[in-house]
């Protein structure tokens, strides 16, 4: 009777580095088990073909430490994501030529599937990324293959794409300008760059845990339903796009710049200027027909001007109500204790 070769055997080929040349002659050869094989060897098997073959755990025909099997290798290499992982390689260099990385920092994602991501691996610069080097996780973050272990900080990219069944990536970094508003627990303030708020919107603050743990990603999930670029306090930014990683990572240069102008602007010694409810209203129109969601489109116009919850520390060009009207609102108990208090401050001083 003749061997039949089904996908299993040949997995426990591929796992014990076995020869995918040397399979017994005139076995027959299920047809997932010969797809497995073509994956594998980059064309069917024969004796020094292995034209295709992509990475090491390939090449060498034996499955990485990091691998959970021969199928997902082949997923991983399959030369259909090369462009995908060679676009991921270019904006790591991006990040660190921008400085928006530092050390081993940062890490960026792209969904390929229902439940399936490529990640940058951990503890490597993103400035010289090489697509080898890659690596596949499932939606819970657990790894499937790769040369290399994935990022650490993977959770939170997950939980966002679980969030967002729209995200198709997301990239996190510590661009200095952005995350210096994040250290000061500053939400930067909106209204006066059209990029900004076409591209972005909001760029609200997370509070600081633990980078990579479950608690962090699920703050910064909560947000992402309202917002696609957030700051992470004492940490630095994430950002997420329907679009894809360059897309994702662009958010990351206009943040980035935005808190760098908005810096530079505040020094400068004259009040900064911001953009007219109804001005607003022609850039939320804008965004919507790019189909990027931004909460302040159910605003009428007066709201977005009339909202200090959106415009932290920039007074409206025009006040909202008249003077008069503000004082009126101040409760008569409240002043009294901010009289004491003063007087108490003011005996103390001398
Ligand atoms: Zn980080």
């Amino acid at each position: 009777m003749k061997k039949v070769i089904s996908i299993k055997d040949i997995e426990t080929i591929v796992r014990n580095g076995g020869d995918l040349n040397a399979l017994p002659a005139g076995a027959i050869i299920t047809p997932s088990a010969r797809d497995m094989i073509r994956k594998h060897t980059g064309g069917f098997a024969k004796k020094g073909d292995s034209k295709g073959a992509k990475g090491k755990a390939a090449k060498s025909g034996k499955l990485s430490e990091f691998s959970a099997g021969a199928e997902y290798d082949a997923i991983l290499f399959d030369p259909k994501y090369d462009a995908l992982k060679h676009e991921i390689c270019e904006m790591g260099h991006r990040l660190w030529t921008r400085a928006y990385v530092d050390g081993n920092g940062g890490n960026m994602s792209v969904r390929i599937g229902e439940n399936m991501a490529l990640c940058t691996p951990t503890l490597v610069s993103k400035g010289s990324l090489k697509p080898d080097w890659i690596c596949l996780v499932d939606l819970d973050g657990k790894q499937l293959a790769g040369n290399m272990a994935r990022t650490s900080e993977i959770l939170m990219h997950l939980q966002i794409m679980k969030a967002q069944p729209r995200a198709k990536a997301v990239c996190h970094c510590h661009p200095p300008h952005a995350t210096a508003f994040a250290v000061a627990g500053i939400q930067p303030p909106t209204c006066m760059i059209p990029e900004m708020e076409v591209f972005v919107g909001i760029a609200p603050l997370a509070p600081y845990r633990t980078p990579g743990t479950p608690e962090m990603g699920k703050l910064v999930a909560d947000l992402s339903d309202k917002h696609n670029t957030i700051l992470m306090a004492n940490h630095g930014v994430v950002s997420w796009s329907h679009n894809g990683i360059e897309d994702a990572y662009f958010k990351m240069e206009i943040v980035e710049a935005y808190c760098r102008t908005v810096w530079v602007a505040s020094q400068l010694g004259a009040p900064m200027k911001t953009f007219s409810s109804e001005q607003m209203k022609d850039l939320l129109n804008i965004k919507k027909s790019l189909d990027i969601p931004d909460p302040r489109m159910d605003f009428k116009e007066c709201e977005l001007c009339d909202n200090n919850e959106w415009r932290p520390g920039v007074s409206c060009s025009v006040p909202s109500k008249p003077v008069a009207d503000q004082a009126a609102d101040v409760d008569p108990g409240v002043e009294e204790m901010v009289k004491a208090i003063t007087d108490q401050i003011l005996a103390k001083m001398k």
